[in-house]
This record gives C-alpha cells, structure tokens and sequence, in this order.
C-alpha cells in the first residue's frame, strides 16, 4: 500500500497521511480530495511514501483534482517560506497561492478584438534607457524601485524589459492594483502581447484562472498580469517580476496568511534568479528607504515624457458648511472653461455614497450600523448602507432614539456630488466611477471609451479615478476634499493621502498642455497639503522618516498586530488580556515595546468587537517567533485570533 501527506487549507500546520486506493493515479503537488472529520476536503499532496503510520488507521483518497501536478517543489518552498513569516499553516500558504478551479471547461477569451503592435516601435527617452540597461546589466535575483513622475513612461520601461525577458525564453509577471486592470497598463501589455498573455484576478471565474494558471506555467503565455495573488503564478523560466504602484495597499491580503505580494516577490525572484522591478510616483517611506540606502537599484525618470511639466497645483480653503460649498468658484470657473475648449476634467472625492453622516437636529445622534460602531451612509432612493459589512436598511421616518422626524444627512459623498454637478454645471456631462457604479463588469471598459471619444466633461469618482488612467485630454484636476482620511488613527495615513492626491493630480496634463490642480480643503496650512502641492516628494519623505523613527515605526522596526474578534464584548476582551499577558511572558527580558490590549480604532466591525495589541521589533525573527508562541498558546476560534505581521493598517 502506498500513502501520501497531505496538506489541507486548515489552521494546523502539519501534514496529514492517507492510504491511495489501487489503481490511482496521483502524484506530487497534486490536488486531491480526501476526507476531512465529517467533510470531504481538497488537499494538496507534499510526498508519496509506503511507510505506513503506526497508531491510527489511514482514510483513503476519495478522487483526483487534477490529473497533472498544478506546482512543483518551487512553489512549495515559496508557500512554505509564506507561512512561516506570515504565521500561518502550509496549507493555507498553499490554499491562498493556489487557483481554486476544478475543471478547465471552455476556454473563454478573456477580452475582445484587438490588434497587437509591434513591441519594436517603442523609442525610449535617455530616462527610460538608462533605467532599462541599469536592470538588466544587475545581479540576477536583484530589486530595483523605478522611482519616476506620473506620466514618466514607467509603463514603457517595463514593456521593454518584458520584450527582452521573453527573448530570452523567459516569463514575465506584472502585478497591478487591483482597480487598475481596466486601465492603461493592462491596455498596453493586450496591444503588445496579445495572446502570449493572461490576465489573473477575482473577476475571473475560477476555471478561468485555472485555465489561465495552467497557460502560464506551461509556458503557453509568457507574461500574466494580474492582482495580489499572481505573485504565486509558476512559469518554466521566471525573468521578471514587475509591481506597478507598488506602495498600493491592494498588495497586502486580508485574510490568513496576511503576506504581502511584495514580499512574497522579493523571496521568489531571488531563489528563482530573476529581476523585481517596484515601480511608483510614490513609493512606500519604507521602499524608498530600502533604495536610498543602497539595498535596491534605484532608477529615477525625473521627467514627464516629452518634457511636459507638472501641472500647477492651487490650494483653495473652503468652508465646507453648505452642501453646494464642495465645488469652489475657482474650480467652477476652470471646469466649464476646459469643457468649453473640448477639454476634460475628473474630479477626486474618495467617499462613495450620497451623505456619510445621517444625524437627528434634535436628539444630535447618528444613525449608525447596528453591527459596526460607525455611521450609515445614505445613498439615494432613501437606503442607508454601512461601508463596512454592507448592512442596508430603509432610511428611518423618524428617530430611532427620540421619535423626532427632522433627520438631515450632513456631508457629501460621490452620488451628491454628482447631483451638485449636475444642477450647477448643467451643460456639462459627468461620468460617476465608484464601487456602486462599476457593478457591471465592463463599466470601466466602457468608460475608457467615452473618456477618449469626448462623450464626459468630468469624470466624479472615489480614488479608482486617481489610478493608472492615461487620458491625454484631461486639463483639470479638482481634489474636493483633501481632508478626507487625514486623521486616522494609523501610522501610514499622510503616506496614503500624500500619494492618493499626488496620483490623481497626475491624471491631468499628460499631452503637451501644462495640467492645472485644484486641491479644496477645509486646512489650506496643512504641511502634507504644502508638500502635495510643490509636489516634494523629497519632504515629504524627509519629515515622515524623522516621524517613524521617532516612534519606531517601520521602516526603523517590524510591527505586529495581534486582533481579537467577536461576538461578544466582555470575552474578546477577556481573551486580549490573556494574550496580553502571554506576551508579555514570552518577551520576558527583552524590552520590546507592546501597546495595548486596547479596543482598535474600529471597535465594532460586522457584529464583531475588536481588541488589539501591537508588538514592535527591530527584527522580523523575533516577531515571528513571539507571533509562533501565541499562535500555539492561543488557538479558540471565538474569540479569533487574527495576526498580522507587517500590518498594512491598523484600524
Ligand atoms: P507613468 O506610468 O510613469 O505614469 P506612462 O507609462 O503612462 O507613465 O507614460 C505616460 C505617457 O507617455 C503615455 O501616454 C505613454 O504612452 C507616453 N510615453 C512614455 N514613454 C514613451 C516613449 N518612449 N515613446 C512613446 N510614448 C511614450
Ligand atoms: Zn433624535
Ligand atoms: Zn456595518
């Protein structure tokens, strides 16, 4: 009899051993179904053997997911590598790598006509030259930041290097945020790539990511783009791993193992010999740090393509009382007289929904989701809707605390403004791009088209609009709110509103004509407000790496973040005690910092509270193996346990 350990998408982090009946055909790394308690469960199997284990007796495999190995040992070692650092079991490293497809079905296209172009007819400035032989004259298995303006060409530097990897005999990996796969990148790999190329992402059925998976690893397809999860994508020969705006939060998971793609990257390239490229206007204090001080290539593109300067940058106070307040004069003025000329504008409002606070003038209360401790968005046709478990209720006739019928809905989200726009700048057509708004699949598709065509005057949206868009007829930016964010209580906060607000003045001006930025905000003193708009990246990185040092934040040490979850207020609290205390145990003699148990910014999330504590290091191991211990002192699934190590966000 032969047996085989397999791993399962479970938190215990070890194999198990069942029987292969005769006649089966597995093999290595193969996907399976086995039985599981009382479930039946896919699992991947690690090794093949005929020692029999002694003490239990083993369950068959029930059937065969797949026929020919998904992965090889690289990618095990990759996921293995996952788990450790992110404190998770190897099957779920595994699980999160892995498609979940089952079946290759039809072979679906995965977008329509178009006419492939020449890779050849790209003639790179000096910038991109020098920043294209920089990377392929390095160490293999190097990291590079491509460090340059928006409207720098970034695009065309990774273009070439895919070209050259491909001749080579190589595959080629391009990671992208996961709003921008409608946007310009993924236009200008289809145009240069066509078929050679497959997209991965959540939109995908998962068969088509399987057949998509399979495509790449045979080699079939040398270059995939695709989101987070793409990181994990095996090829015969990888090349080049490239991380379009890298500082982008979309590259950090959410659920178990919380790794981060760019991580996960750095490990890969360097067992697999090839080359990293970050790529950013913005880049993360904590990448930019790593390239100043000598431990990545660092590439700059100090310029626009063909010389078009940045646009100039306005700071307008408004006084943000009235609610037709949120469009100055100024920036009226300018709107109408761009779409006089032909011209465009998009407009940056980083709040979806119509008011986002709903509050009785009588009693002051707000209305918030009865599952999370914060306010109900009101969205049109009378719904109120949490942004953060999606509970929607009809908005109340009257007060749920007082009975009083004067309700008002203060603030302004995206849905109201397009209202606004529409009765003070009537002639104008607005185009409205929010997660409400891109429910039909193709909505962004389409929307690319009509921006080219000259159908929208502006385009109104939340920070999708700030993202990878290349539209040579935008003259106008209009930032409605700069404040939006601004006082989270989170240690990355100036870093993602410095680069939101800096990507999105990037959208305009990017032909031959200078853009113009308007950036309304209620604090026009504002420092971060002062660097966005000199456009000083340079500060603006100078202050928040005295701020992280001085408070010990990355990139001067390591964070972990240890959650507690649930129902129940008094034993999540308990149970982060507890915790607490371990940790406290574990780091006995070492003086590392420890904040809290305390309740998280968030405090009540989807019906469940939240505590946490957060543990500082200048040493990943030491975190590792503290995050280890506690995850072996604590293993209760309610109150659940989430740790995060690196965490993105602290909320
Ligand atoms: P970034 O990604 O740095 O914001 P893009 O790659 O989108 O910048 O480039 C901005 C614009 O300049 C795009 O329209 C792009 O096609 C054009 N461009 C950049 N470099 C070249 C080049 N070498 N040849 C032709 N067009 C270029
Ligand atoms: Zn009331
Ligand atoms: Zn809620």
């Amino acid at each position: 009899m032969r047996f085989a350990d397999i791993v399962l998408n479970v938190p215990v982090d070890r194999s198990f051993t069942y029987g292969i009946p005769d006649g089966l055909d597995v093999k290595p790394y193969a996907r399976v179904t086995v039985p599981f308690g009382r479930r039946k469960e896919p699992g991947f199997i690690i090794r093949i053997h005929d020692e029999k284990p002694s003490g239990f007796e083993t369950k068959d495999i029930i059937s065969v997911i797949d026929a020919e190995p998904l992965f090889d040992g690289r990618l095990a070692k990759l996921c293995r590598y996952t788990a450790d650092f992110y404190v998770s079991s190897f099957g779920e490293a595994l699980s999160a790598a892995l498609p979940s497809g089952t079946s290759d079905g039809v072979r679906e296209k995965d977008f329509g006509e178009y006419v492939p172009r020449a890779a050849e007819s790209i003639i790179l400035t000096d910038g991109q030259k020098s920043a294209l032989d920089g990377i392929l004259s390095s160490k293999p298995g190097s990291t590079h930041l491509l460090y340059g303006v928006t409207g720098s060409g970034k695009t065309e530097v990774y273009l070439s290097l895919v070209r050259r990897v491909i001749e080579e005999g190589r595959s080629a990996l391009i990671l992208v945020p996961e709003i921008s796969l409608s946007a310009h990148i993924f236009l200008r790999f289809r145009e240069y790539f066509g078929d050679t190329l497959v997209l991965y992402h959540s939109g995908l059925t998962p068969n088509q990511r399987l057949n998509n998976w399979k495509k790449f690893r045979s080699g079939e397809a040398k270059v995939a783009v695709g989101t987070r999860s793409s990181v994990f994508m095996q090829c015969p020969s990888l090349g080049l791993v490239v991380i379009d705006e890298e500082h982008d939060g979309s590259y950090k998971e959410h659920s178990t193992p919380r790794y981060n793609a760019r991580r996960i990257a750095m490990q890969r390239i360097k067992e697999e010999g090839a080359f990293l490229v970050l790529g950013s206007a913005t880049p993360s204090i904590e990448t930019m740090y790593a390239a100043k001080s000598g431990v990545m290539g660092f590439h700059r593109l100090e310029k626009r393509y063909m010389d078009t300067p940045l646009p100039s940058v306005e700071v307008i106070a408004i006084e943000g009382k009235r609610d037709d307040d949120v469009i100055s004069n100024e920036l009226k003025v300018a709107v109408k007289r761009a779409a006089d000329n032909g011209r465009q504008a998009i407009f940056l409002l980083n709040r979806r929904g119509f008011a986002p606070v709903v509050m009785c003038r009588s009693c002051r209360k707000k209305i918030e989701c009865p599952n999370c401790s914060i306010s109900m968005t009101y969205h049109r046709e009378g719904m109120l809707l949490c942004h953060y478990c999606g509970h929607s209720m009809k908005e109340p006739e009257s007060c749920p605390s007082c009975g009083s019928s004067d309700i008002a809905k203060i603030g302004s989200g995206t849905q109201r403004i397009e209202q606004i726009i529409e009765k003070i700048l009537p002639s104008l057509r607005v185009f409205r791009l929010d997660q409400d708004a891109v429910r039909k699949k193709d909505a962004s598709f389409n929307l690319i088209d009509k921006m080219k065509n000259g159908e929208i005057d502006i385009l109104l949206g939340t920070q999708m609009v700030s993202k990878g868009f290349d539209f040579s007829n935008v003259d106008i930016v209009g930032i409605l709110l700069a404040d939006i964010g601004m006082s989270l209580p989170d240690f990355r906060s100036s870093e993602r509103i410095f680069s939101l607000i800096t990507q999105a003045a990037g959208r305009c001006g990017r032909s031959e004509r200078q853009g113009r930025v308007i950036i309304q905000t209620l604090d026009p003193e504002n420092e971060l407000i002062g660097f966005i708009a000199r456009h000083d990246y340079e500060s603006f990185y100078a202050r928040e790496i005295e701020l992280r040092k001085l408070a010990m934040y990355p990139p001067f040490a390591r964070v972990a973040r240890f959650l507690l979850r649930g129902t129940d207020e008094q034993k999540v609290m308990e149970a982060s005690q507890s915790v607490g205390a371990e940790i406290k145990k574990i780091l006995s003699g070492k003086p590392l910092p420890v904040l809290g148990p305390s309740p998280a910014p968030l405090a009540k999330i989807g019906g469940n509270y939240r505590y946490h504590l957060i543990v500082k290091s200048r040493h990943a191991d030491v975190l590792i193996s503290l995050a280890r211990d506690v995850r072996n002192f604590y293993s209760k699934t309610e109150p659940y346990l989430e740790i995060d190590i690196d965490p993105f966000e602290m909320l």
